[in-house]
């Protein structure tokens, strides 16, 4: 059995106990996790993980994947840790301040790709300082103090962030709902999380962690609009200084 994704159902819980499942020189597996493994434009968690007689940082979160087994998360420890057998429990920490930066950059990119509606998003990639989205635009380029401003007001109304389920069916005959080109939706379980901000704000399939009100974000700024290629604008937003 893969680990239970416990950051889907809470992506606030900063530590959880767990038992280790599986190993070896390229990672631990756990049968429960609260480290979200790197996909969407989100970077894997790090942090700590715990036993009765050792201790070892986790550096990254990434997917298993493995032929004939289920998609699992496998923790990837620092070089020279020593390795908890199979059947030890564990307690993980994550480097919260980290994550919540993570969780608050990305909401901020569905904010950002809200703002910029009818054009396509190319790719991008959250950080916990800085973060980015690539445009497909054509025509004008949007000003920089424009979208600061009004990044900043949705993050000042305070909108809910939620989240909502539909089956694969419901996405596939949807394909507006799908704004990133280069990130698939997380298809093929049946079903696919959509992240809802506000009533009409956002609405699009996403995996990531994310904050519950958009207040949380606190103030951003767009640092730069940049040419990369043809048509391919590439905004980039960070966290305004108190
Ligand atoms: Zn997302």
């Amino acid at each position: 059995m893969p680990a239970e994704a416990l950051f889907k159902q809470d992506a606030y819980a900063k530590n959880c106990i767990a038992t280790v499942t599986h190993a070896g020189p390229e990672g631990i597996r756990l049968d429960r996790s609260i480290f979200y493994p790197t996909g969407g434009g989100q970077p894997g968690d790090s942090g700590v993980m715990t036993w009765a007689d050792g201790e070892a940082r986790i550096i990254d979160t990434r997917k298993y994947r493995a032929e004939n087994e289920p998609e699992d998360i496998l923790h990837i420890l620092a070089e020279g840790s020593a390795l908890p057998p199979p059947g030890t429990p564990v307690e993980i920490t994550l480097d919260w301040d980290r994550r919540y930066a993570h969780m608050r950059m990305h909401s901020c990119m569905h904010l950002l790709s809200a703002l910029l509606r009818d054009v396509a998003v190319t790719g991008g990639q959250v950080g916990a300082e800085k973060s980015r989205l690539d445009f497909d635009i054509q025509g004008e380029v949007p000003d920089k103090d424009f979208l600061t401003a009004e990044l900043n007001r949705l993050i000042g109304e305070d909108h809910a962030v939620s989240e909502r389920w539909i089956t694969d069916e419901e996405l596939a005959a949807q394909p507006e709902l799908v704004r990133t080109m280069s990130v698939k939706p997380p298809v093929g379980h049946g079903r696919v999380r959509l992240l809802a901000i506000g009533d009409n704000i956002d609405l699009q399939p996403c995996g990531g962690t994310h904050i519950k009100r958009t207040g949380e974000i606190g103030a951003v700024e767009v640092a730069k609009i940049e040419n990369k290629g043809k048509q391919n604008r590439r905004i980039s937003v960070i966290f305004r200084a108190p």
